[in-house]
């Protein structure tokens, strides 16, 4: 998959190269572009903003910039063009889901805006030669779309067959496509400060211990995150019904 970031502050990216998304891009999985947008930008200054037509507090990434950089790295339309992500808090809310769905696409570009965000046009018109998705990761303001891509990237590319080392860790993961958060996990020593790691999964036995799993990630869903439960007991529901 290739993947080029727009941003004025590249060095955030760096990032990308450490961890399971760097060995990636290492073995060749993942082609990481980044960009520093003021290369496109043609004055003394490299400015970047101005001022928000109608007034208002705060500044507005300039298009021509923006345009200039697309044309430049991702030039042409059709299917040979990228699949364009713009963060911002007012986008479709980010999930396991569309990770899944950013997975699939053989290349995305990143638009990282700053201040009070990219002049309008910069989408509508990208969106006339490639398809884009204005994308929040959660309901909260940052100061730029760069922490966003980090998230997006880091959970886009462990989907990527090859970049997990064992692929059956993804199946049972919260968030993973069955409804329920993941089971409290344990490892050695069997005793520790006090605590003790629960009996049946020292027990060996396979059945026992998954069906503790089970109802642990039951309980533990019912505690944190009654909404999704409550979907999770629609599914079985409609489920049993489809059955019968
Ligand atoms: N004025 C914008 C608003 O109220 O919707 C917020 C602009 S924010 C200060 C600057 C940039 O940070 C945005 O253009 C976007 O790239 C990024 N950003 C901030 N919060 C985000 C979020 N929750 N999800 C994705 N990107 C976000």
């Amino acid at each position: 998959m290739r993947l080029d970031v727009f941003s004025i502050f590249p060095e955030y990216l760096a990032a990308l190269d450490v961890s399971l998304v760097g060995k990636a891009a290492k073995s060749g999985l993942l082609d990481v572009r980044v960009h520093d947008l003021r290369d496109w930008t043609h004055d003394r200054h490299r400015t970047v903003d101005d001022t928000p037509y109608g007034g208002g507090a705060g500044m507005v990434m300039k298009p021509e910039p923006w345009g200039e950089a697309f044309d430049s790295v991702m030039p042409g339309d059709g299917p040979s063009q990228p699949r364009l992500v713009v963060p911002t808090p007012a986008g479709r809310p980010f999930s396991q889901d569309l990770a899944y769905e950013l997975a699939a696409e053989p290349w995305l570009a990143f638009a990282c805006g700053r201040y009070e965000g990219i002049d309008g046009r910069v989408a509508a018109h990208a969106a006339e030669r490639m398809q884009v998705t204005e994308v929040s990761i959660g309901d909260y303001v940052l100061n730029g779309g760069e922490v966003a891509v980090l998230v997006m990237v880091e959970a886009i590319a462990r989907l990527l067959p090859g970049v997990i080392g064992n692929p059956e860790s993804l199946a049972e993961e919260s968030h993973s496509g069955h409804g329920l958060l993941e089971y409290p996990v344990y490892t050695k020593p069997p005793a520790w400060r006090g605590h003790e790691v629960p009996e049946v999964l020292l027990s060996g036995n396979h059945k026992l211990i998954a069906e503790w799993r089970h109802e642990e990630s039951v309980r533990r869903t019912a505690e944190r995150r009654p909404d999704l439960l409550a979907a999770w007991g629609s599914s079985l529901a409609a489920e049993d019904d489809a059955a019968s």
